[in-house]
């Protein structure tokens, strides 16, 4: 069987990498400084660099099932902060606390094999698997499994993960100062087309009508109110165009 693999490898090393070295040398003499963090699902047909026309140097990425984010307090109501086998959690604290990222994208999509298993059975097997989708759980809808429900249980989790993503301290501190913006974003890979969560309106907004790419009042002038923001995203999660405000809004406290 050819190894198509590793004449990839070798495409890469001497057909490609010529061209972009200098770049790559200057961000290991540079070191990295991303001004994005990216937390996306892991589905293949998810490309961020594609959506954001970013290349090396400038994307922090974590991805995993669903495009979740796993408590800050390792789920333990009331409880201390936990260090715990929490990937996802251990790239948002070195994001913003290491890197200093001004951004953070919680990217959905459409078509999320993630979302979906919220309404099949568990595999047996899957005991991480199964564990994980807990996260999205306050996300679904009790009703039956549609094209309709599966969308906006979709849209639906990228807020309640915005909102988990609030009760991480740095996190918390920096939005409030203006120093952070938040991104909730769910894109339709059918129409190669992110819908922008907007914490004003509550809904999703296509790009190709979008006001602005982040969920709190994010003009073209400077933001000054951190507070501002705060308090509007924390509005917004209840409405978010959806039903059963209350599971969002009290996801994370
Ligand atoms: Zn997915």
């Amino acid at each position: 069987m050819p190894d198509e693999l590793l004449q990839r490898l070798r495409r890469f090393h001497d057909d490609y990498f010529p061209g972009v070295q200098d770049r790559f040398q200057t961000l290991v003499q540079d070191g990295q400084h991303p001004s994005i963090l990216f937390i996306g699902c892991s589905d293949s047909r998810l490309v961020p660099y594609l959506l954001t026309g970013t290349g090396p140097g400038e994307v922090f990425m974590v991805r995993n099932v669903g495009a979740f984010v796993p408590p800050h307090d390792g789920g333990k109501p009331g409880g201390q902060a936990l260090a715990g086998f929490h990937g996802t959690a251990a790239a948002i604290e070195f994001a913003v606390l290491r890197l200093g990222v001004d951004r953070i994208i919680v990217c959905g999509h459409s078509h999320c094999g993630g979302i979906r298993a919220l309404y099949e059975e568990p595999t047996p097997q899957a005991i991480n698997l199964t564990a994980w989708l807990e996260l999205g759980r306050e996300a679904a809808l009790p009703v039956q499994m549609t094209p309709e429900a599966l969308r906006r249980t979709e849209q639906r989790s990228v807020v309640l993960q915005l909102e988990r993503l609030m009760a991480y301290p740095m996190v918390r501190e920096r939005v409030e100062a203006g120093r952070l913006v938040l991104h909730g974003w769910h894109y339709v890979i059918e129409d190669g087309e992110v819908h922008v969560f907007d914490v004003r309106s509550g809904n999703f907004v296509p790009a190709s009508n979008a006001a602005h790419s982040g969920t709190g009042p994010f003009d073209s002038t400077p933001v000054d109110d951190g507070s501002r923001i705060f308090n509007e995203i924390d509005a917004a999660f209840g409405p978010v165009g959806c039903d059963g405000p209350d599971a969002l809004v009290t996801a994370s406290r």
